[in-house]
């Protein structure tokens, strides 16, 4: 899953876990500070610089990307655990890490989630409140370039509501998936 910083692609994911349970989310590593309320090892592995570089040498990352001044990445284990639990991995990703996992996986289903517009977008990182300007304005441009991608993905949702996004969601992962919800979704 990609799509600009704001879309609302976390509150989708966990709109869909509850009816997904075959569905795990891999936790990315990143070198950005925790968010208020973000855990270490929930919403991301939080690893300082030496150490984010120092498993890029070892080999850990299946693809990892620096994105407004901090790095991202996924974790191979992360898909490994996924996969011994017999679940499909989902990972919510920025676009070039998109284009370089679909690249090693043609196979995977890749969604893009759009906002319903750039205004819309703006107000949502602003009313977030966990960036600085400099931040949010980093944001918007790289939201530009990826907005202008959303083509190069199997399947484009825009959430302007968020409960026909999560059930467009829904009917597009379980067709793609080949399975069904818990719910019948
Ligand atoms: P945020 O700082 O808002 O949590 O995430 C910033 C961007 O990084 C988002 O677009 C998110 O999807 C992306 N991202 C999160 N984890 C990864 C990852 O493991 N790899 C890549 N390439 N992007 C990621």
């Amino acid at each position: 899953m990609s799509g600009p910083s704001g879309a609302g692609k976390g509150t989708l994911i966990q709109r869909l876990l509850p009816i997904f349970p075959w569905v795990g989310t891999a936790i990315s590593a990143t070198t950005r500070p925790m968010r208020e309320g973000e855990v270490d090892g929930r919403h991301y592995h939080f690893l300082a610089e030496d150490e984010f570089v120092r498993r890029i040498a070892a080999g850990d990352f299946l693809e990892h990307v620096h994105y407004a001044g901090r790095r991202y990445g996924t974790l191979r284990s992360e898909l490994n655990r996924i996969r011994a639990e017999g679940r499909c991995p989902l990972v919510e990703i920025e676009l070039q890490g998109a284009r370089a996992m679909r690249a090693d996986m043609p196979d995977a289903f890749a969604v893009f989630i759009a906002p319903p517009s750039i205004e819309a977008l703006r107000a949502r990182l602003e009313d977030r409140g966990t960036d600085d300007a400099a931040v949010i304005e980093e944001r918007m441009r790289i939201s530009a370039v990826e907005l202008a991608a959303r083509d190069e993905f199997d399947a484009v949702i825009v959430n302007d509501d968020v409960d026909t996004a999560a059930s467009e969601l829904a009917r597009a992962v379980a067709a793609a998936c080949g399975r069904e919800g818990a719910q019948g979704g």
